[in-house]
């Protein structure tokens, strides 16, 4: 499993959970986001009507499920959480909305890969909070009109423009989660040392904030992989050498590059003199899927600027070329 991929062991999720900030003031960065989402929750409360509609938009790991809950606590609410893959058909949806308690929060994650039936029944529910419900097949079928009570959906999307614009246009506010600057992930390390009772140092934390790729989630795998080499190998105390040393032995290089990343921008340095070549070319060599080099690797490769995507295939970056030390051949730059 990689260390900088999705969480999917129930244990991590475990310490993930216990990881959370519980309310705005806890929650570390984003500070449009959080300034923004203050006075749309202050305000409903103040009213004392259910909040808006929340879209949150943004890459994996960087707290869309955390704000979530954040929100429905902001609310003294109750919260419901799905995604959109789990919603197959309208009925499901219908089952979850009409289950509702008034002014609970429903997180809907991934809700772009929601079906389009399900999509539809959404539209009606976000406005009117109400769903017709499809009883009976063929000519016989009749819709029933249900009535929901008053409920806060929170969706979260990797990309806010993979949404058909009937939806996106429902939500009444949307946040756009940047990724993190070093000194925030820094924060966050603090913090969750703190919390898992780890002694760390400034520059361990340092250490471990330039390698997580912008993304608290990893910042908090990467210190707990340290936290194990530390005890074992040293006293438990997290310095600046144990952190180098510890991520050298997990293959996470200083700029945060794991085995995979730094296999692709080898092969694309050492085999294809940097490029251009093909998707399909780079993967075969790699010994991976397509999809893993495009979807896994290349979007943080091509957000270091260390390789581009251009017409004519994968291309690397002179960036590339320093950060595996090598240096290009002559005739790379045309
Ligand atoms: P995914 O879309 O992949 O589910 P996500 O955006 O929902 O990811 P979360 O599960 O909310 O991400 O966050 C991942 C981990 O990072 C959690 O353990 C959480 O504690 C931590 N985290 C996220 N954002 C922050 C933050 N701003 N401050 C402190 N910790 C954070």
């Amino acid at each position: 499993e990689r260390l900088v991929g999705a969480s999917t062991d129930r244990e991590e999720q475990a310490v993930e959970a216990a990881l959370r900030p519980k309310d705005l003031g806890e929650f570390i960065g984003q500070e449009k986001v959080r300034e923004q989402l203050d006075l749309v929750l202050r305000a409903a409360r103040a009213r004392g009507a259910t909040a808006d509609h929340v879209l949150l938009s943004g890459a994996p790991g960087l707290g869309k499920t955390t704000l979530s809950m954040i929100i429905a606590a902001e609310m003294e609410a109750p919260i419901r959480i799905t995604s959109g893959p789990a919603i197959q058909h309208a009925g499901d949806l219908a089952a979850i909305l009409s289950s509702l308690q008034e002014g609970e929060v429903l997180f809907l994650d991934e809700i772009h890969r929601m079906s389009r039936p399900a999509e539809e029944m959404l539209y009606m529910a976000m406005e009117d909070f109400r769903v017709d419900v499809i009883v009976g097949k063929g000519p016989g079928a009749t819709a029933i009109p249900l009535e929901l009570p008053p409920f806060t959906l929170v969706g979260a999307t990797t990309r806010a423009g993979l949404l058909p614009p009937p939806l996106r246009d429902r939500f009444g506010f949307t946040a756009h989660m940047e990724f993190y600057e070093p000194a925030e992930l820094e924060r966050v390390i603090h913090r969750s040392a703190h919390l898992l009772d780890v002694e760390i140092d400034t520059d361990g934390a340092g250490e471990i904030a330039g390698r997580s790729r912008g993304t608290p989630r990893i910042a908090n795998r990467l210190l707990r992989r340290v936290r194990d080499y530390a005890q074992v190998k040293a006293d438990g105390v997290i310095d600046q050498d144990i952190a180098r040393a510890a991520l050298a032995v997990y293959e996470v290089d200083s700029r945060g590059l794991d085995r995979l990343d730094r296999g692709v921008l080898e092969a694309l340095l050492k085999l294809f003199g940097g490029g251009p070549v093909g998707l399909s070319t780079l993967a075969v060599a790699v010994g991976e899927e397509r999809e893993t080099v495009e979807e896994v690797a290349e979007p943080f490769l091509v957000r270091e600027g260390l390789l581009a995507r251009t017409p004519r295939g994968r291309v690397a970056t002179p960036a590339a070329w320093a950060h595996l030390g090598l240096t290009p051949p002559r005739s790379s730059t045309g």
